[in-house]
């Protein structure tokens, strides 16, 4: 026999159990986007490579080492969406979206590929679950989009209380002031490039503020003493900073400002958050939901000038946070056993009724009915509905009750036996 064929390193299969999980999250997370007034929309997952490299920046991380680019058949380049903010904002402008109510207030969800270090809590293939809202700078949408986060977490049973999850806020300046802030801070930077890891030596002339997100233990300890924003951050800023922390607070959120917090894209402008975690399963991979306000974007890529706020949460780290056990829908609520020699049609026709009557049901493989009987056991069958000879001649069935280990007589009647089920 030949090899059997895997998947490849950075991508994991969601088996049955897992994906049950991820259904809940879905479910429940999608429960309050709609509360929230967020609506869905849904993108390719590759796009052309410039969409990435002018919407999220050559001087990034994303863009300089970690894109999945090819070519088609005619020589175009394409890549595979590493995130899908610069996504959204394409289809915002491609389907003029900002003719509608404004702001727009969308969400995805799906798989983002970046070529990473395959680590715990990194993959190649992940997801996200994100939000965009797009179309006006008022704060109380930055606001909003964090409150909406928070929301989806203690849907999920992860309360700010139990250590789960924290929320981190910052403001990065505008276009005005930044460039101020990013000329001190890359002086100060150029003055202890030797104390700093390759990465950030060469981040010091091309994305300074992105050397204060560096993981490298020695490069955090040059960063404590790092000249901070506040000196440079513009009225504007500062007044969007206190309305975004005056409204969470009125939420009932307690952010806690971090005056080193930057995000690694290029597109980003005054409010950025993270919502990150204690919980040591996660490690350093401790950023479950990462997000902030990026006002250049839509015009950047050719639309009309457009603010816009969003973040992007990880389904794989969220998962890892959740219990193993979560109450998600049980197994079939029943099985169809049908004896030995009794021909297979009625039940089948039966089968097909009950279901679309709402019954969860799963075929008995043939064979024995003893062993039938094991089969709807091991599946977590709640019923067996037996059906032989006996029961076809007198026009009825048999209901166990694998449970309580009860057993009864039914009209081989759809209706009768579903709602005869749904009592149970
Ligand atoms: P990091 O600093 O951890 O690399 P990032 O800044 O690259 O994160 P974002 O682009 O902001 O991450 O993505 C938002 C969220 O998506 C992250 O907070 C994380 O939960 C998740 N995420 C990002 N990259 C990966 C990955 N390779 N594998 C799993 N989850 C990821
Ligand atoms: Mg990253």
């Amino acid at each position: 026999m030949s090899q059997p064929i895997q998947t490849i390193k950075g991508t994991k299969d969601i088996l049955p159990v897992e994906a049950a999980r991820w259904r809940h999250v879905e479910r429940l997370a999608g429960e309050v986007l709609h509360r929230y007034r967020y609506e869905e929309l849904r993108t390719p997952v590759y796009e052309a490579t410039e969409l990435f490299a002018r919407g999220i920046g050559e001087n990034t991380d994303i863009v300089g080492k970690e894109m999945f680019t090819f070519q088609d058949r005619g020589g175009r380049s394409l890549t595979l969406r590493p995130e899908n903010t610069a996504g959204v904002a394409r289809a915002y402008i491609q389907h003029k979206l900002y003719t509608g109510p404004s702001p727009q207030k969308l969400w995805y969800a799906g798989p983002m590929f970046r070529a990473e270090n395959v680590q715990a809590g990194r993959q190649r293939q992940f997801h996200q679950l994100g939000v965009e809202c797009l179309g006006s700078e008022d704060p109380r949408w930055d606001a909003e989009a964090i409150v909406l986060a928070a929301e989806i977490f203690e849907s999920l049973g992860l309360a700010a209380a139990t250590g789960a999850w924290d929320l981190e806020l910052n403001s990065v300046g505008c276009a005005g002031c930044r460039p101020t802030y990013r000329e001190a801070l890359q002086a100060w930077l150029r003055q202890r490039v030797e104390a700093l890891c390759a990465d950030c030596t060469s981040r010091t002339e091309r994305n300074p503020l992105r050397v204060l997100d560096c993981k490298v233990p020695a490069c955090r300890e040059v960063l404590a003493e790092a000249p901070l924003i506040d000196a440079a951050l513009c009225e504007g800023c500062v007044a969007a900073l206190v309305t975004v922390t005056t409204l969470l607070e009125a939420a009932g959120l307690s952010p806690r400002r971090n005056a080193r917090l930057v995000r690694g894209l290029d597109y980003y402008s005054r409010t950025v958050f993270e919502f990150v975690t204690r919980d040591a399963r996660l490690g350093a991979q401790s950023t479950i939901c990462a997000g902030g306000r990026y006002d250049g974007l839509v015009a950047e890529l050719g639309g009309p000038p457009t603010p816009a706020v969003g973040w992007a949460l990880g389904m794989e780290r969220l998962l890892t946070l959740l219990p193993a056990e979560l109450a998600t829908a049980a197994g079939p609520a029943a099985v169809l056993l049908t004896a030995p020699g009794t021909p297979l049609a009625p039940g089948f026709g039966l089968a097909r009724a009950l279901r679309a009557l709402g019954v969860a049901l799963d075929l008995a493989p043939g064979g024995k009915l003893d062993k039938q009987f094991k089969h709807a056991e091991r599946l977590g069958a709640r019923f067996a509905i037996v059906l032989g000879e006996q029961e076809l001649a007198e026009g009825a069935v048999t209901l166990k009750d694998l449970r309580a280990r009860t057993q009864e007589r039914l009209p081989l009647d759809a209706e009768a036996l579903a709602a005869r089920l749904s009592l149970a």
